[in-house]
């Protein structure tokens, strides 16, 4: 490992990709003292991360693979601490928003307190008060008083504003369309620009990770399956009151954000690489929370767009070195799970990267898993 200060202007980690992943990963390296460089194909955190709703927990956790709790519930511990941290280092306040989410619809509800219980997740059956505005018929519904949410954007300009206070490198507009091996190492990336030697390189490019492998190393043999998975959202210029929590309803979700706007998400749409928002999705949103929480029905909708979620089997992550590739590691495929999972995704991967004891288990990340 190359760590210490040389005369070289060659970092000791390159991470491609600038969203959450990426931005918390040279986080953990420049805090064990590492130089570190982010390159991006455009300006940082505009993708996933900032397309994102930003809610600090899964849909339905209950229903996701144990491999998806062990990252959430490790991140849900240090995430507190890293959004002050971050007000106070940058005066750029992420907003974290401990507002409680509302589940109106619950089939499976036993099975939610088991894991709320065995993951000391505060849950409650939801009062009659809590339905005042909403119109809905629900069936067992849940309140989870401690579940937060973060403002994604505000959070990706402060990671990115402490990360430039801390001397990371940033080269914004260089998409990577070039990475040379020698034997089994990487030597450099290249953009259409410039060339970027390296002496370990992180992949932490979102959606776009699996066809970086397939296009750019395809003749190795362990190649992780990441594939982009469209999300829209609507963004209602309310005023502050409207609604005090978030709600999940089926597929469906409210977020509250602390300036009255209220988010409607999200689609799940299979189509490439096509970030385009459609009317379709449009009128299922707007349906969906119009119905839900009426009172919306006086608010304008300032705003639709979508974001490409990295798609992976389960949504679990590949997170931890390259077998066959000395110094290429990769953090990426958090599906639609990756601002919950980031803090403790990165120092996983920092954790297996540096030689330090993982914080978590790493065999269920591995690119060795079964899927
Ligand atoms: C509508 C929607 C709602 C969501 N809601 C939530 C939620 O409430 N909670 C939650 O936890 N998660 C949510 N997610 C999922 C979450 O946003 C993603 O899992 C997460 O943002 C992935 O982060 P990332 O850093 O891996 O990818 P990204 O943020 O997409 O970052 C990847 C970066 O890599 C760069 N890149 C790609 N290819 C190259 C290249 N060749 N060269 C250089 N740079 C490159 C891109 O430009 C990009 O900046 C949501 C996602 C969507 C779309």
């Amino acid at each position: 490992m190359h760590m210490t200060a040389s005369m070289t202007t060659i970092p000791d980690f390159t991470i491609v990709g600038g969203g959450i992943n990426g931005l918390l990963t040279a986080r953990e390296f420049i805090n064990a003292g590492a130089r570190t460089a982010i390159i991006d194909k455009q300006v940082i955190g505009q993708e996933s991360s900032w397309a994102g709703g930003g809610i600090l927990l899964p849909l339905y956790p209950w229903r996701q693979a144990e491999a998806i709790s062990a990252l959430v519930l490790e991140s849900l511990r240090s995430y507190p601490h890293l959004l002050a941290a971050l007000y106070a280092q940058t005066g750029l306040d992420p907003q974290w928003q401990p507002c409680g989410l509302l589940v109106t619809k619950n089939p499976d509800a036993a099975r939610a307190r088991a894991w709320c219980k065995q993951h000391q997740v505060a849950c409650f059956p939801a009062e009659p008060k809590q339905f005042n505005n909403l119109q809905t018929e629900p069936e067992t519904p849940l309140w989870l008083p401690d579940i937060a949410h973060v403002r994604n954007p505000r959070l990706l300009k402060s990671l990115k504003q402490d990360l430039s206070q801390k001397g990371c490198q940033f080269y914004q507009h260089q998409p990577i369309t070039k990475i040379s091996l020698k034997g089994n190492r990487v030597v450099s990336l290249a953009s259409h620009e410039q060339v970027f030697p390296v002496h370990h390189v992180v992949l932490a490019g979102g959606a776009w990770t699996g066809q970086i492998f397939q296009e750019l190393l395809p003749t190795l043999g362990h190649i992780p399956k990441i594939t982009p998975v469209k999300g829209q959202m609507l963004l209602y210029e309310a005023q502050p009151e409207t609604l005090a929590f978030m709600v999940l309803e089926g597929g469906h979700y409210l977020i509250p954000r602390r300036d009255g706007k209220i988010l409607a998400g999200s689609s799940v749409e299979f189509d490439g690489f096509n970030k385009a928002t459609s009317s379709t999705v449009l009128d299922t949103l707007n349906a969906f929370a119009l119905n839900l929480l009426p009172t919306l029905k006086g608010y304008p909708i300032a705003r639709q767009w979508a974001g490409l979620r990295p798609g992976t089997a389960e949504g679990i992550p590949y997170i931890g070195p390259h077998p066959e590739i000395a110094n290429l590691s990769v953090n990426a495929g958090h599906f639609r799970n990756g601002l919950v999972m980031a803090p403790a995704s990165a120092r996983l991967l920092v954790d297996l990267v540096l030689g330090r004891p993982p914080c978590l288990a790493e065999e269920p990340y591995q690119f060795t898993r079964p899927h």
